[in-house]
């Protein structure tokens, strides 16, 4: 049997123990136990937030279509009045570096807030725990449940939970794939039977997936799956915000009679309760120090700080503070480090703001007819032929006018004025004409500008080139 150690365990009680693990050991189910307190609450209102974002967005409607919507089917990524094409691809790979640099600076600040209070993993986890609570009872009568042979009181328990659960896992589905597929008709086509397949299949796959993440791997995603929690301590400092156990405030732990002396028996604040173990949601023992598998949930905050209450000890026996400051050293909260987080936060994201401010929703490509470097009209003209590719990347129709200079005598023969839908790109072939004597070269750089007539701050001007016979001398 492959047995590794893991870590030296503190010799607490005296016996000084090298704790092992198997490599293969079953996962033990995790009993979370219900409890109040602030970081709850604050949990509970950053998830909640979340959660209403995530169910609401696709039901929002902006300027009389869907506020969010991906329409991959027509590669147009429609956002609160704005529509994104594929070519502004560059945007979302700023956006997500962006929230990278966001997730490294609050990392360096105060440890995973992310996990505690808003990964989706999290907060869906949390949502099937409180299913699982209002169905099977708390921490001791699931655990009873659990052991007890089946009855009809377990079927119907452990029955209702699953119908929860999975009520939650296919509304969530409904949501996540409403945001690629209108909403408005995805839910009257479901219920009416009348669903494409790929619809029925992304339902149906983020349905299992929400179930199987938050209903029975939970944690397991967190500690196995979760890129983020691998990398995340190397970001740690000893002025990062951790939540942590004050071992000497606490130790030597143990039992006690409230009121006792218990100073005189030679005992710590920690009263042994497993209080802060049972609330735990990924199963750890936060007495045993940093680990990485913590997703700063507070929940053992919020424990122990009832119990200290309880005892009348002061709170903050488990707590967040740095490693510094659990030393007795000053905590520097301004350092190097999360200053330069800091400022290239604020670099990227005022020129991502500027990018987004200044976006023209108007995109022109030019082609130069490839068939032929020029012709010579019956009137003698000089003849260059150009498709233009014009893109209305807004949600309004515009009519757009289409002007050409670079050449004095140069004329635009097709008509300039064009008409284009919201979302719709133009194939619009242009001819322009230049009489052969105003070419004094073989080659010009011309200029094409075209600007919507209602609104003149969506103008695009692209450069081309105009190719003509060599001048005679
Ligand atoms: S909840 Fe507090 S008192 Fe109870 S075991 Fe945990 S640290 Fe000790
Ligand atoms: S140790 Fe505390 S903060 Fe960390 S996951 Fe467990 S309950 Fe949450």
């Amino acid at each position: 049997m492959n047995q590794i150690p893991v870590k030296d365990v503190t010799p607490k009680k005296g016996n000084g123990d090298k704790e092992t693990f198997d490599l293969y050991a079953k996962r033990e189910h995790i009993y979370v136990k219900y409890y109040k307190g602030f970081f709850k609450n604050f949990r509970i209102i950053s998830g909640a937030i979340m959660l209403l974002m995530f169910y609401g967005f696709p039901w929002l409607q902006w300027d009389g279509r869907q506020a969010v919507l991906f329409d991959l089917p027509e590669r147009q990524f429609h956002v609160f009045g704005m529509t994104f094409w594929p070519q502004d691809f560059m945007l979302l790979s700023w956006l997500l570096i962006i929230l990278a640099f966001t997730l490294f600076f609050v990392t360096v600040f105060a440890g995973r807030l992310w996990c505690g209070y808003a990964c989706p993993q999290f907060v869906w986890t949390w949502l099937f725990i409180w299913a699982e609570r209002v169905t099977e009872g708390d921490r001791n009568k699931r655990i009873r449940l659990d052991k007890s042979t089946m009855s009809k009181d377990k079927a119907v328990r452990k029955g209702a939970k699953h119908l929860l659960w999975l009520l939650i896992a296919a509304a969530s589905a409904i949501a996540f794939v409403g945001y690629f597929s209108p909403i408005r008709e995805l839910v009257p086509n479901l219920f009416s039977f009348e669903l494409g397949p790929w619809e029925m299949w992304w339902l149906a796959f983020f349905t299992v997936a929400t179930y199987g993440n938050a209903g029975w791997l939970r944690e397991q995603v967190c500690i196995y799956m979760c890129p983020y929690a691998r990398f995340q301590s190397v970001m740690f400092d000893q002025d990062t915000l951790i939540i942590s156990y004050d071992e000497k405030r606490g130790e030597k732990r143990g039992s006690r009679k409230k009121g006792a002396d218990y100073k005189a028996q030679g005992l710590g604040d920690c009263i042994d309760c497993g209080n802060c173990v049972h609330v735990c949601p990924v199963g750890i023992d936060i007495r045993d120090g940093l680990q990485y598998e913590c997703v700063a949930c507070g929940a053992c905050v919020d424990a122990c700080d009832d119990i200290m209450d309880r005892m009348g000890y002061p709170r903050g026996l488990v707590r967040y503070t740095t490693e510094h400051q659990l030393e007795g050293k000053k905590t520097h909260l301004l350092r190097p480090r999360l200053i330069g987080y800091f400022v290239a936060l604020i670099a990227m994201f005022s020129a991502f703001a500027y990018t987004l401010y200044s976006r023209v929703p108007l995109e022109v490509d030019i082609i130069r007819d490839r068939g032929q470097l020029y012709t010579t009209t019956p009137s003698g003209l000089i003849e260059n032929v150009y498709t233009l590719k014009i893109a209305n990347k807004e949600q309004n129709d515009h009519t757009y006018r289409i002007s050409v200079s670079g050449i004095d005598g140069m004329t635009l023969v097709s008509e300039p004025v064009v008409d284009i839908a919201a979302g719709e790109l133009l194939d619009y072939p242009i001819r322009l004409h230049v009489p052969p004597s105003d070419l004094e070269k073989p080659n010009y750089d011309i200029q094409f500008t075209v600007e919507a007539v209602d609104a003149t701050s969506i103008r695009v001007t692209e450069e081309n080139r105009f190719i003509g016979p060599a001048p005679s001398r």
